[in-house]
C-alpha cells in the first residue's frame, strides 16, 4: 500500500535535480509487453513523461529476461516475497519455470534502481514482474481466475530494499506527485488508491 507521508515529504524537484523516477518500460512507452505492444494507454503515468522536473529512468524486467514477444507469465503458490524466497514460482502460459529468469531481472532492477538512486518506483500492476499491489494468483486464463493482495518479483524485491512504489492506478499519489513536478497543481482530492475503490474493497472483503 502506498506510503502517503513519504509522497508527501518528497522534495520539490528542480530541472537542474530532477525527481528521480524509475518506471515499468510500458508505462514509459516502450513496446516491451508480451506481445509487443505498450500494453495499453496510461494517462495518469504518462503525465509524468517529458516532464523538466522529472528525469524517468524506465525497465523491463520480463524483457530483460525473455525478450520479446514472450509469453505471459504469473506466480504460482504465494506472492513475489515468496518466489524471491523459493517457497513460490513463475511459471509461463506453457508451464516453463521461470523463477529464475525473473529473480536475475528483479536483481538487475535493483542494481538500476540503486545506481540512479532512485527516489520512486512507478509500476504496472498486476504483471507477476512489476505488480506492487495486485497480482494474480495461479494462472490469469484460469476459468475463475484468482486476484490476490502482494507483489510481483521485481516489486518485492525493490520493496523489500526499502524503494517506495506506487502503480499507475494509485491516482491520489499520483495526484501529490504532479504536486511536486509542478507547485502550482492542487491535488484533486477527489482521486482516489486503487487500494480504496469499490472493486478493490468488494473483491478482497469476500
Ligand atoms: S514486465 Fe513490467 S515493464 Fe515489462 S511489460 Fe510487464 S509490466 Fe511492463
Amino acid at each position: 500500500m502506498t506510503d502517503i507521508n513519504y509522497l508527501e515529504n518528497l522534495r520539490t524537484p528542480t530541472s537542474d535535480d530532477p525527481l528521480r523516477i524509475l518506471m515499468s518500460a510500458c508505462l514509459a512507452g516502450s513496446p516491451c509487453g508480451y506481445d509487443a505492444t505498450t500494453n495499453g494507454e496510461y494517462p495518469a503515468t504518462q503525465k509524468l513523461l517529458g516532464q523538466k522536473t522529472i528525469k524517468i529512468i524506465h525497465f523491463c524486467p520480463e524483457e530483460f529476461s525473455f525478450g520479446v514477444p514472450r509469453e505471459m507469465c504469473d506466480i504460482h503458490g504465494g506472492t513475489g516475497f515468496d518466489v524471491l524466497d523459493g517457497k513460490a514460482k513463475v511459471i509461463s502460459d506453457t508451464g516453463k519455470d521461470w523463477s529464475e529468469g525473473m529473480i536475475k531481472a528483479a536483481f538487475k532492477m535493483l542494481e538500476i534502481a540503486r545506481t540512479e538512486e532512485i527516489e520512486l518506483v512507478v509500476l504496472m500492476d498486476i504483471s507477476a514482474a512489476c505488480g506492487s499491489q495486485v497480482i494474480y494468483e495461479g494462472n490469469r486464463f484460469a476459468e475463475n481466475k484468482i486476484y490476490q493482495i502482494g507483489a510481483g518479483v521485481c516489486a518485492a524485491l525493490l520493496l523489500r530494499n526499502g524503494f517506495r512504489i506506487i502503480s499507475q492506478r494509485d491516482f491520489a499519489s499520483l495526484e501529490i506527485v504532479y504536486s511536486r513536478m509542478d507547485p502550482a497543481h492542487h491535488p484533486d482530492q477527489s482521486k482516489k488508491d486503487h487500494h480504496q475503490t469499490d472493486w478493490y474493497k468488494s473483491y478482497f472483503e469476500k
